[in-house]
């Protein structure tokens, strides 16, 4: 989603758009990687801690970010699609993967008929090791 769908998005939703609230927004945007609530306050000490709450709300409703849980359960944010997808978590360094391979469905079909319990929604956070991190390991051990 554009910077500027997403203005018009949120404007439908009567969000009303402010400087601060815009410079939230266009901060929002320019992340490359995964970022939390407080990393947000604090490079926009104007924007209030609701206003932040609210807008990461809006945006994960309109799909223009996810939410995932980090393993030691820190909620971090990332631009992300709307599509079905899941993350793979780096727990040395922090880095998120996206992948859109997922095979859960027949396992909850199967849970269906087994349990009469019908699912509507999952959530899959992979946690490991990186590439880079793995590498990285290896070259320690070998020092
Ligand atoms: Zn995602
Ligand atoms: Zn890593
Ligand atoms: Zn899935």
């Amino acid at each position: 989603m554009s910077f500027q769908s997403l203005v018009s998005a949120m404007e439908e939703r009567r969000y009303k758009l402010t400087g601060p609230r815009l410079k939230l927004l266009a901060t929002v945007m320019e992340r490359g990687h995964s970022f939390t609530a407080e990393e947000l306050y604090a490079e926009l000490p104007d924007v209030g801690r609701a206003t932040v709450f609210r807008t990461l709300k809006l945006l994960l409703e309109l799909g223009s970010i996810c939410k995932l849980n980090m393993d030691d359960g820190t909620p971090v944010y990332r631009r992300g699609t709307s599509a079905h997808h899941h993350h793979m978590v780096c727990t040395s360094c922090g880095r998120v993967q996206d992948f859109a391979r997922c095979d859960i469905d027949s396992m909850l079909r199967r849970l269906a008929g087994a349990t009469g319990f019908k699912a509507s929604a999952h959530r899959i956070e992979v946690y490991g090791l990186c590439r880079t991190c793995q590498a990285r390991k290896v070259k320690e051990e070998k020092l």
